[in-house]
């Protein structure tokens, strides 16, 4: 069997390139979709292009807010391709409101969809790639969660999380062979970033040194050299692709 990469999220926007772009690195892919209807709406197609590169692709159906479902998912993959080599930790959604009008709602349901979705992702991918002795994980964070974003105290609390959590995996996975890094990207043109107010896209735009939104295919390159031979020494890192927006 090939190398396998799992990616969440994968069914449109940035999970969908880094599916992609793996599947032309010869990984076959399992593309990691929220629901049927996920699989249906573009997960299948997202499959199709992989194995377009003579790769195996499939879709996998997992909230990846719950743990349980998680473990099913890392199973199911497992039985199909033989182990995962690479694991990217993309899904995620926002629920935007200025910090004293958020509800509880809008933090709890970010903070299980963003975060634990981490936790409960690498604690069972881990320990196959543990037994393995081998694997590269990446977290999809967001300078959100580096600098801080008004309207986003429960993302940008979610995807700071997940720095720390990426540093104590590459602390507790390093000697087992396994690299665990974050990629933050800043302003990329998906639906997230659609759904902004025009104001506030135009002054994220103006903020970016390269002066353009970030595509996907740039989000998916970093992604694809972390999980690289080239990037076997590099773990426990923050790779930030924002053209330049924040430095
Ligand atoms: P997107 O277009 O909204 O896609 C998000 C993907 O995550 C969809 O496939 C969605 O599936 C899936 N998903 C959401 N909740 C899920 C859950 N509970 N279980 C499983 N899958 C779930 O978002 P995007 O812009 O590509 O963002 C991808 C990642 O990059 C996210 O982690 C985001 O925070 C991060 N990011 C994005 C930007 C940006 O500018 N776009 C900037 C920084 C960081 P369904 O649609 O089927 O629910």
């Amino acid at each position: 069997m090939g190398k396998c990469a799992l990616v969440t999220g994968a069914s449109r926007s940035i999970g969908a390139a880094i599916a992609i772009k793996l599947a032309r690195k010869g990984y076959d892919i399992a593309v990691g979709c929220h629901a049927q209807s996920s699989v249906e709406k573009g997960g299948e197609a997202v499959a199709a292009q992989c194995r377009e590169f003579g790769v195996e692709a499939a879709c996998f159906v997992a909230d990846v807010a719950d743990f349980s479902q998680c473990e099913r998912m890392v199973g199911e993959v497992v039985g199909r391709f033989g182990g995962i080599d690479a694991l990217v930790n993309n899904a995620g959604i926002t629920k935007d409101a200025l910090l004293v009008q958020m509800s509880e709602e809008q933090y709890d349901t970010v903070l299980a969809a963003d975060l634990k979705s981490v936790f409960n992702m690498m604690r069972h991918a881990g320990k196959r790639m543990i037994k393995a002795k081998h694997g590269a994980i990446v977290n999809i964070t967001s300078v959100a969660g580096l600098y801080g974003n008004r309207g986003q105290a429960n993302y940008s609390a979610a995807k700071a999380g997940i720095v720390g959590m990426t540093m104590t995996a590459a602390k507790e996975l390093g000697a087992r062979g396994i690299t665990v890094n974050a990629v933050a990207p800043g302003f990329i043109d998906t639906p997230m970033t659609e759904a902004m107010p025009e104001k506030v896209r135009e002054a994220a735009l103006a903020s970016i040194a390269l002066k353009r939104a970030g595509t996907c295919e740039d989000v998916a390159n970093a992604v694809a050299f972390l999980v690289s031979e080239e990037a076997a020494y590099i773990t426990g890192q923050v790779l930030v692709v924002d053209g330049g927006m924040i430095m």
